[in-house]
This record gives structure tokens, sequence and C-alpha cells, in this order.
């Protein structure tokens, strides 16, 4: 039996306990599971295998005795047959039934993974071994955070201004809002590390960081005020670019960090 299991970032980041609900064939509370009117005590052993369940077959050839063994085809093998059926499964010592199941999610879980739990899953016909329940998570896309393993990227839009002069700017995280120091002369693709911000990891007690890519803004729209700043600025040694081609560009470096 398979169900799907959606969970958050959030919920990932420290592992959850979820419950669901799910229709599944439980073991039948009338006959206790066995399938017979009145319970367990009112089953027969059965009188063609005494009980084995096996068939034995015993031939005699000219090169020895040969014994075949197969199921016993008057109790398929169970060894006990049924005079009455329980009315209330129908002899199946199951019937369907609504039940809440609880899940301990670990930290860390990626989508596509699945939990199984073992012996959820339907009840066997007659007492026979219950199946597994099988869980596949699911991971819900969230609103600011891109996952990569156990860290969280954030893309952070910030002013011209704010990357030059430098800045205290708030955050998102998963536990709620943090400032983050954005240092004078900030370039636009350089990444932040915020340590121990990200996501737990299964069989680990190390946690991921979150990652805050910054990327500059370059204003638009600009009033003729705006516009005579800006060609001050222009005129000004401060705003060149440092000469094309010597050695490695800034992106280029950037790039390398993310391999
Ligand atoms: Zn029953
Ligand atoms: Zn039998």
């Amino acid at each position: 039996m398979r169900r799907k299991l959606p969970l958050t970032l959030e919920e990932i980041a420290t592992g959850v306990e979820k419950q669901i609900k799910i229709r599944r064939l439980a073991s039948c509370g009338e006959c206790e599971g066995s399938g017979a009117k009145g319970g367990p005590s009112q089953l027969n052993t059965c009188i063609t295998c005494n009980g084995s369940g096996e068939e034995r077959r015993v031939r005699q050839t000219a090169l020895g005795q040969f014994v075949s063994v197969s199921e016993c085809s008057r109790c398929d093998g169970e060894g006990q047959t049924i005079e009455d059926k329980c009315p209330e499964c129908r002899g199946q010592g199951r019937k369907e039934a609504q039940s809440t199941i609880k899940i301990n999610v670990p930290a860390g879980v990626e989508d596509g993974m699945t939990i199984n739990l073992r012996g959820q899953g339907h009840a066997g016909i007659r007492g026979g071994r219950a199946g597994d329940l099988r869980i596949e998570v699911r991971e819900k896309a969230h609103d600011y955070f891109i996952r990569r393993g156990s860290d969280l990227i954030y893309n952070l839009e910030i002013s011209f201004s704010d990357a030059a002069l430098g800045a205290d700017i708030e955050v998102p995280t998963l536990t709620g809002r943090a400032s983050v120091t954005i240092d004078p002369g900030t370039q636009s693709g350089k990444v932040l590390r915020m340590r121990g911000k990200g996501l737990g990891q299964l069989q680990s007690s190390r946690i991921g960081d979150q990652l805050i890519r910054v990327h500059v803004w370059t204003p638009q729209n600009l009033s003729d005020s705006d516009k005579d700043l800006l060609e001050k600025l222009r005129e000004s040694s401060a705003s060149n670019t440092p000469k094309q081609g010597k050695g490695k560009s800034f992106f280029s470096k950037v790039k390398d960090a993310f391999v």
C-alpha cells in the first residue's frame, strides 16, 4: 500500500511527526481475524493434512522413493478449516476500516524518498502477515527558498546604493526573519552564508546553511535629479569598473564557488 506525504521545507528542516487517515483492510474484531463465526476457538483442524497445511505424496519408482510436497487443497495451506464463516468479514478475517497512522519523518528527507512502515498496510487474510505501508515523500515548493541538499538558497535583490554604501537587510529564514550585513562595495553575485540556517540531514547531526545570493538592482525610471546625481557619480573615478581581461573576473570567481 502506498501513500504520498506532502511536506514543507520547515517540516523537513527539523523532522516532524505526521498523522494521516487511511482506509485499509484491518483485522476483523468480530472473529479476531480468524474468519470463523465465534472466533478462533471455532476453527477446525483440517482433516486432510492434520493441520500441517501440506499434502505429501510418496511415489515408488525404479530409482527409489520420491516424496512430493504441495499445499493442502482442502484448507489452502492454512491447516484449519471454517465451518461457519464470520458474517462480518465473510470469512476473510479482515474488513475495510479507517485508521489513523502516525509517521515519524526524520529531518533531511528528500522528494521521492520512501518511508516503509512494516506491517501497517492491509491486514493479512485470516491472521496472515500484514502488508507494509509505503509513504512517499513529496516536497512542497517554497515561496522563498531553493533547496540544494541540506542548504537553502535565497535570492536577495538590493539597491545600487546599499551595495555601494553597505546596509543591514532583513531576510526570511525557515525560523523567522534575520538580519544580514551587506558590506560596502558588495558586488552583484556575491554569496553570503548563514551557518546552521538550512536543513537537518539524514543520519547526521549537521545542519545545512542558508546561502544568500546578492543581486544588485539597477535603477530604472530615473527622475531628473536622480540622473544629475548619477551623472556626477559617473564623472567620479570611484564608479569606474576595473580594467577587463586582467586575471579572473569577479563573476567567474562566483561561478567557481558554486561548482
Ligand atoms: Zn470476521
Ligand atoms: Zn489441510
